[in-house]
């Protein structure tokens, strides 16, 4: 799965979209912290494949959802959603009557 490594899709301050550079082109905002925390995210993204890859699909889902936390992406969630449903294969499912 591919991820983007996108920062922020608008600025917070005055929702000019984002153009890759770490200061908004529109009202000056400094962007470099939310640039760093999608790195960080994306990081964490390529864990939780490692993870996956490797078996451990509960560090897998934690490594997913605190990507998601720092920078929540669509493919990120996508990401969670495969995470948890190999970590938990049976939360969902119907209860059987006893
Ligand atoms: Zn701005």
């Amino acid at each position: 799965m591919k991820d983007d490594l996108r920062s922020p899709a608008s600025c917070p301050v005055c929702r000019a979209r984002f153009r890759g550079a770490s200061q908004c082109s529109r009202c000056g905002a400094d962007l470099i912290a939310l640039m760093l925390l999608a790195a960080h995210a994306y990081v964490m993204r390529q864990a939780a494949r490692q993870s996956l890859r490797q078996g451990d699909f509960q560090a897998a889902l934690d490594s997913a959802q605190a990507a998601q936390r720092l920078h929540s992406t669509a493919k990120g969630s996508l990401l969670s959603v495969i995470c948890s449903a190999v970590a938990n294969p049976l939360s969902g499912q119907p209860q059987r009557p006893a």
